[in-house]
């Protein structure tokens, strides 16, 4: 099997440091083995994404030396494909409607009644079940313009017994990664499958996505390690592939921060401005 894997920025804003390092990663391991190295827009977030940042995306990374063996795929592109999953995980009784606002899900996690501290995975607050047994008529299609979040406790039940919850990483932890599934139902809880604005969300999207490029390794920052997971449920549940993880260290700043699209004065092109050339990249973020 070749090696493949792929860069997936959401063109929400500037590529930075942090974006440069993980697609020159990503991009040296692949040609160094003769792999192949895709490129994956990912902008389902469709109030955000704009052309114009999608285009400095491309601009940015044939700056850097970074090329890709086909052409690029848009997320946006695809809601066809992610329909068709959510319609099976409908169709098997593991996708509810959910009409919570954020400040609904703030508002009933930390209710006195629920007796203990709002817990936060990695999507933020657990959501504290308000919508999860609202009744659902029998023959009710796949419903629209409404969020929908897989009910973590019976997605894990329908799987058999002897599932093996794991994946292989070759990054920041090496070897098996071997996690209870029964955890996630209280540390990550019943997350969102589908937007209320797109029908899909980036769980869902993201392994569909990894499996219809062919990706076999991917290569990423360690603040996705948890979002992982996820990723491996819905791989069983969706019957694809776990590919190969590699979770690489992050970029952060002088005061220790984790790069964000904000951080402007990190993006690749206010140093390709300054006159900066693509090695000094590299020896920034370490590479050289
Ligand atoms: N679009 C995600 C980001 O920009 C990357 C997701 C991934 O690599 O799985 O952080």
């Amino acid at each position: 099997m070749t090696f493949c894997t792929r860069f997936a920025p959401s063109p929400t804003g500037p590529l930075h440091l942090g974006h440069a390092y993980s697609a020159l990663v990503a991009h040296g391991m692949a040609r160094a083995i003769n792999g192949r190295f895709l490129l994956r827009i990912e902008d389902i977030d469709q109030t955000r994404s704009r052309p114009a940042w999608e285009q400095k995306i491309y601009d940015d990374l044939n700056w850097l030396g970074i090329t890709w063996d086909a052409p690029p795929m848009r997320q946006s592109d695809r809601t066809p494909v992610y329909r068709s999953a959510l319609d099976a995980l409908w169709a098997r009784g593991l996708l509810y409607p959910c009409t919570c606002t954020r400040r609904d899900i703030a508002e009933a996690a930390s209710a006195p009644q629920e007796g203990a501290e709002p817990v936060f995975g990695p999507d933020g607050l657990i959501y504290p079940g308000t919508c999860r047994d609202k009744p659902i008529p029998k023959g009710t299609e796949l419903p629209d313009n409404v969020a929908l979040r897989m009910n973590m406790n019976r997605a894990l039940a329908s799987l058999p017994a002897s599932t093996a919850f794991e994946f292989e990483e070759t990054g920041v932890e090496p070897g098996p990664i071997r996690f209870s599934a029964h955890d996630l139902v209280s540390t990550v809880g019943d997350i969102v499958l589908s937007r209320k604005d797109f029908p899909g969300s980036y769980h869902l999207s993201v392994v569909l996505d990894d499996d219809d490029q062919g990706i076999t390794h991917v290569i990423r920052g360690r603040d996705l390690f948890e979002a992982t997971k996820i990723h491996v449920v819905l791989q069983l549940l969706l019957g694809l592939e776990t590919p190969v993880y590699h979770h690489h260290r992050l970029i952060r700043d002088e005061a220790g921060k984790r790069l964000a699209k904000r951080d402007d004065a990190r993006a690749i092109a206010t140093y390709r401005a300054e006159g900066m050339r693509p090695e000094d990249i590299r020896k920034m973020v370490g590479l050289i």
